[in-house]
């Protein structure tokens, strides 16, 4: 009897401002891989995740699109819940920061370090835009590299020379909002002492698993000195305030990772067996493991473990990192037309191949892992169709044909199957150290063994000879129970196909042992194509798709579209002159104006982002356009029932309200 094993796996929460792309989903299928893995060989998992839902660009997202950030994240997740379905990610839950277990949470944290003496305050000097009336952070501040001068660099690092400082140092630095130069303002923040946490961390790092080159950064860190940590945010700032602080709130570095116990708390909750305070305990019988990409390593080996141990709570069981998804050798970048959104993918790719795919790179390292085109190509039809389905199918018929879905019931030879099947033990071991890629080596090079098997005896020539037709039921028998061995071992990498293949073999779904039984005088139901071989012109659809503007966000603005509409759709949008009969500033939002315009058979309320371009009186009494027709939607300042159009540059810094020609009047259609 193998020791039963509990495990508690997570992903990193992706951000709730935008789709999820194929970076997201290569940790998505690695975490999702190794935790059916797991699965099979009968241990108890919980696989859980959530959007990550606060901070600044959340924030100013919400506000450009015209929207509450509560409605732009429950927008984002529903998205995302529905692109992880698609590619099979087996979460038993995905939850979201912004919920009151998370709340609850990090209030009770806070609490309890600050019992601990793991906090102290500290004066800090950050960069202020006076025009938006808030504190930047560093992204959100532009200039000239102070080392290498290369203009338009962020104000933590410049792309062009890798230098890394302070926003201080920029030369000419202007706030991307309103492209004036931040000015410097002292506010007081709560850090947390990690510095304290050093030999904890150290000692937690020996038993820990955490991989060579992740501990040798750590090292490195850890010669450097680690700093205390800024934990606090002033407002404007989208995320929970801090029970004893005036106008501030957590960083969302903090909320974030405790988002994932407030997660696993949420499922509990539906879950009456499962105790939530139990899986915080030191003595938790639940190993942690978190999967995140080698960007967030920082945050996942020093300064959350610091922060659960510095509670009085179990620190992680391991941490495992991986390198980046870059596509056909490039970071992925929208303006070079290699960034792959995974709903762009999927509509002219298989999920399916993407998971073989990304299983036939991944390792236990946090090397960078490409996605390439022609690679993808002869992998999915070289391997997958030509191997492993073609040994299924060749197989099939024989036994469809002439023995009505009847396997044999002995095996031509017992040994060779089981030397077959022991290959497993080395594949679990692959599985087991996330070295997919090997796995996947080892599984291609046993089904070149079960079609050289089947190539070797030939059933094509012996069906017709009449003395050997139960020879090729027994061989084909033979072929078969290899290919459940195959599938077997690719089900955490291909579940969909598994199951298909469970029910066209008539079989219980199988676990990691199954095939130690071979499958004999068993009946079987007619095959039907497992998978289809990728098509040129598929690969080429989607480089041309990847190459155009990114799928509409989620947002009750028009979508930034090139296809065409029919005249009948456009004749459902009901265009209107209006006439701005008031207009007025709105408390709490930058950039909205309250504009009530009058249609001549009646007047509308309009919540309309043109703050930052008009003053309120000078739009009194002006034509514009308005959508007439859109579906009223409510929003954190009241009801905007229809919409004012603007002209915008790219980066909707500039507007431009539209107006009829002078004589048009109120109520007039425009079509
Ligand atoms: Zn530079």
């Amino acid at each position: 009897m193998k020791h039963q094993r509990k495990l508690l796996i997570t992903s990193a929460l992706p951000y709730a401002n935008g789709p999820l792309h194929l970076g997201h989903m290569v940790e998505f299928i690695q975490a999702d891989i190794w935790t059916r893995f797991q699965r099979m060989q009968g241990h108890t998992c919980i696989y859980i995740c959530g959007d990550d839902a606060h901070g600044t660009p959340i924030m100013l997202k919400a506000e450009q699109l015209g929207v509450t950030p509560e409605d732009l994240i429950a927008d984002t997740q529903k998205l995302h819940q529905q692109e992880l379905a698609a590619f099979h990610i087996a979460l038993d839950h995905f939850h979201t920061t912004h919920c009151p277990e998370n709340q609850q949470l990090c209030e009770q944290f806070y609490q309890l370090i600050k019992a601990n003496h793991g906090f102290t305050e500290q004066t800090i000097n950050q960069a202020f835009d006076s025009v938006k009336q808030m504190f930047l952070p560093d992204r959100f501040i532009k200039g000239q590299c102070p080392r290498c001068q290369a203009p338009d660099q962020y104000g933590d690092h410049c792309d062009a020379c890798g230098a890394i400082y302070d926003p201080e140092e920029l030369i000419n630095p202007v706030s991307v909002l309103t492209q004036t130069p931040p000015v410097i303002k002292t506010s007081n923040h709560v850090f947390f002492q990690l510095p304290r946490y050093q030999q904890a961390l150290q000692a937690w790092l020996n038993t820990a698993h955490i991989q060579p080159e992740v501990n040798h950064k750590l090292n490195e860190w850890f010669e450097q000195g680690l700093k205390n940590w800024d934990i606090s945010r002033d407002q404007p700032y989208f995320g929970f305030t801090i029970p004893d602080r005036t106008n501030q709130y957590f960083y969302v570095w903090l909320d974030a990772p405790i988002g994932y116990l407030a997660t696993l708390k949420h499922f509990c909750q539906q879950q009456p067996h499962l105790k939530f305070e139990t899986f915080l305990d030191p003595d938790s019988e639940f190993e942690l493991y978190h999967f995140i990409g080698k960007d967030i390593i920082y945050f996942h080996t020093l300064f959350w473990p610091a922060i659960l141990m510095s509670a009085g709570y179990r620190p992680p069981s391991g941490v495992f990192a991986h390198g980046f998804l870059t596509i056909s050798g490039k970071k992925m970048s929208k303006s070079r037309g290699t960034f792959i959104e995974a709903q762009i993918y999927r509509q002219h790719l298989e999920p399916e191949h993407l998971r073989y795919y990304v299983a036939s790179k991944l390792s236990d390292n946090i090397q960078d892992i490409d996605f390439n085109y022609d690679d993808y190509f002869n992998k999915i039809n070289a391997d997958l169709v030509g191997k492993l389905v073609n040994l299924a199918s060749r197989c099939a018929s024989f036994i469809e044909h002439y023995f009505s879905g009847q396997l044999a019931n002995s095996l031509p030879d017992l040994d060779q199957y089981q030397q077959f099947v022991n290959q497993g033990n080395a594949i679990a071991d692959c599985y087991e150290r996330r070295a997919f890629s090997q796995a996947i080596r080892l599984i291609m090079s046993a089904a070149d063994q079960a079609n050289q098997y089947i190539t070797q005896h030939q059933p094509w020539k012996l069906i017709k000879q009449t003395d050997q037709q139960q020879m090729v039921q027994a061989i084909c028998t033979m072929g078969l129970n290899l290919f459940r061995a195959l599938i077997t071992w690719l089900k955490p990498v291909l579940p969909m196909m598994a199951k298909q293949v469970e029910q066209w073999l008539n079989i219980e779904p199988v676990d990691w042992d199954s095939i130690n039984q071979p499958l004999l005088h068993h009946t079987i139901n007619p095959y039907r194509p497992l998978s289809e071989r990728v098509t040129t012109k598929a690969i080429t659809n989607l480089k041309q798709a990847v190459t155009q503007p990114p799928s509409p966000q989620p947002t009750n603005l028009p979508a930034d579209t090139s296809s065409k509409i029919a005249i009948a759709d456009f004749a459902k949008l009901d265009l209107r002159v209006a006439k701005i009969i008031a207009a007025e500033t709105v408390e709490g939002a930058d950039t909205l104006l309250k504009l009530t315009v009058d249609l001549g058979y009646e007047q509308r309320q309009v919540f309309a982002g043109i703050k930052r371009a008009y003053q309120p009186e000078a739009l009194i009494g002006r034509l514009t356009v308005i959508v007439a027709n859109l579906a009223p939607r409510n929003m954190r300042f009241g009801t905007s029932e229809a919409m004012i159009l603007v002209a915008a540059n790219a980066s909707k810094q500039s507007l431009w309200l539209l107006a009829p020609d002078q004589g048009a009047e109120p109520g007039m259609r425009i079509s």
